[in-house]
């Protein structure tokens, strides 16, 4: 899933002040999920700024709430039509991906982001989450046991560990696993530590984001 958190509500305050309507917008997918911009955040938020306009005794502002299954869909978006046609502006608490597909499909509407969005991860532990996936758009999954050293491997090794872990910790930060150290236990664990004996030479990083913003065509699904 897109990991990300809210934004810090000083700096949401700052954006919204100049408008006297504002619609909050959840998402009900990832950023429900990582606790950034669900249902419950969107009610939360919207209370804490009423608050917090009212102590501060700035004139007055006028919130409303809705959640949408899903900001970067369009089945969903046309949901948001309504509450955007009423408000000023919109905060919206999605993903980078989220607030921009609201962006262009209501380009009349000023579109916040009330969320910084951080990774593509998982869950590890209620409130813990962690990045597995960089989206380098080549997947060597295959080949390193399902454990990403592009993502988790501090130095981006693809041909082995650098030798400077310590009782299976990154040197880079001890704080967590050396990547490499997770592979080859995996490996070891399928029976599949040759996968190691064919060098993988320099990533093509022209399928990442270095090549610009990417897009993805599946011409089967082109109607
Ligand atoms: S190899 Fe690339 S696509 Fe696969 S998990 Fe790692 S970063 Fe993501
Ligand atoms: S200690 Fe392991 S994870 Fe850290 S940089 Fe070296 S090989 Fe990568």
């Amino acid at each position: 899933m897109i990991v990300g958190e809210q934004k810090p509500i000083k700096e949401i305050m700052e954006s919204v002040a100049p408008y006297k309507r504002v619609l909050i917008l959840g998402c009900g997918t990832c950023v429900k999920t990582c606790f950034a911009g669900g249902e419950d955040e969107v009610e939360v938020l919207a209370s804490a700024l009423r608050l917090a306009f009212k102590t501060k005794k700035q004139r007055s502002i006028e919130i409303e709430e809705l959640t949408i299954e899903r900001q970067c869909e369009n089945e969903f978006i046309q949901e948001a039509a309504a509450g955007i046609g009423r408000n000023d502006v919109v905060l919206s608490l999605a993903c980078g991906a989220g607030v921009q597909a609201m962006a262009e499909r209501f380009p009349a509407a000023p579109v916040l982001p009330g969320v910084n969005t951080t990774f593509i991860g998982i869950q590890d532990r209620p409130g813990i989450f962690s990045e597995r996936c960089s989206g380098c758009g080549d997947c060597g999954l295959a080949r390193f046991g399902g454990i990403c050293p592009v993502t988790r491997c501090s130095k981006k090794l693809l041909n082995g560990p650098c030798g400077g872990s310590q009782n299976g910790k990154c040197e880079v930060d001890p704080s967590i696993d050396c990547a490499w150290h997770l592979i080859i236990e995996r490996l070891t664990e399928l029976g599949q530590l040759d996968n190691l004996k064919t060098y993988i030479p320099p990533k093509n990083w022209q399928t990442s984001t270095s090549g610009g913003p990417r897009k993805l065509v599946r011409e089967d699904q082109i109607i």
